[in-house]
């Protein structure tokens, strides 16, 4: 079947102008050699508990530092990667390098979870959570040590495919997000489906949420329908402080976004945090300057 989505895809993104067959074919025979000569690099985003203030985790964000182009965001390289095989060979160096840097930064001291964005393909190909759990062996880092997310259109792929997927990776102990959450049509019903650990509210939703009513009455169901289903529930995006208190406020468990940091490489994330400075705990780390 992957030869026949392919084509319909190509079509479709042909016809929009983004891009043509040629160039895509361009772009996963690059990225394949982007991959073997170790071009790919992860920033960490920390997620952050309202009950304490404290770091719950890191999640991986990957980026291409392209010889030519310089840093390029997933934007630029993942629909490409998703079309072909060259997704699998992405995740697979995105999961063992996030366990090697999580290894890491458990050795010094801080046992922080790593989340790691995997796709509706990665799920959909056979075998998948046993190939995890070997690299967690492989690594001897603890299941409940990784997260997985999947965002919630990728969740409504092949239905029955992905959930079976996400019930053998739960079952492995792996921790499985829902993300981007609340942008697709099916969100309710899929929650009931797919046994996942966590929710994470999409940005959308949260810019501007101590001031949009109608939003306030999205997140506070979301966070409802969650924390019924059994599951810890993430804002993503959060940006002003306003916003942050009005999510500790209805109950939100954890946040990520700017106001506490952008995406970073690893050690100067742990560098910070370690040695905060007088500005408070986790004052937002490469904010422009304050106004
Ligand atoms: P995501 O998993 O929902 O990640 C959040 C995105 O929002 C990241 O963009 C992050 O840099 C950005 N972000 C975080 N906080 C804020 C904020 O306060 N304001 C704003 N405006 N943006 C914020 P990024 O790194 O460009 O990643 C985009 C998407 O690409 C991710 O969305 C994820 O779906 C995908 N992605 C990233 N890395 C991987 C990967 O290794 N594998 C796969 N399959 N997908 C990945
Ligand atoms: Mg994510
Ligand atoms: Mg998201
Ligand atoms: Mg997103």
């Amino acid at each position: 079947y992957q030869g026949k989505r392919g084509a319909v895809d190509v079509v479709l993104y042909a016809e929009g102008g983004v891009a043509n067959p040629t160039h895509w074919l361009m772009v996963q025979a690059e990225l394949r050699h982007a991959i073997d000569r170790d071009e790919l690099v992860l920033h960490y985003q920390p997620k952050v508990r309202f009950a304490d203030d404290e770091i719950g985790g890191l999640e991986a964000l990957v980026r291409w530092q392209h010889p030519q182009r310089g840093l390029l965001p997933p934007s630029e390289f993942l629909p490409a990667a998703e079309q072909s095989g060259v997704i699998e060979v992405l995740t697979a160096w995105v999961l063992r390098r996030a366990l090697e840097d999580q290894a890491g930064w458990t050795a010094l001291g801080q046992s922080w979870p790593v989340a790691v964005n995997v796709s509706a393909r990665n799920l959909e190909a056979p075998g998948f959570p046993q190939f995890v759990a070997g690299l967690l062996a492989e690594h001897s880092t603890p299941p409940g040590q990784l997260l997985l997310e999947v965002t919630e259109t990728a969740l409504a792929g092949d239905a029955e495919i992905v959930a079976r997927a996400v019930v053998e990776l739960r079952a492995l102990g792996i921790g499985v997000a829902v993300d981007d959450f609340g942008i697709g049509y099916t969100s309710l019903s899929q929650l009931r489906t797919v046994p996942v650990s966590e929710v994470k509210i999409d940005r959308l939703f949260v810019i501007d949420l101590d001031q949009d009513p109608q939003n306030q009455a999205i997140v506070r169901s979301v966070i409802e329908l969650a924390h019924g289903l059994g599951c810890r529930v993430t804002a993503e995006g959060v940006e002003t402080a306003q916003v942050s208190a009005w999510l500790a406020e209805a109950g939100c468990d954890d946040a990520q976004g700017y106001l506490y940091s952008r995406p970073v490489v690893w050690p100067h994330l742990l560098d910070l945090f370690l040695h905060p400075r007088s500005t408070g705990r986790h004052a937002a780390l490469d904010e422009p300057a304050a106004p």
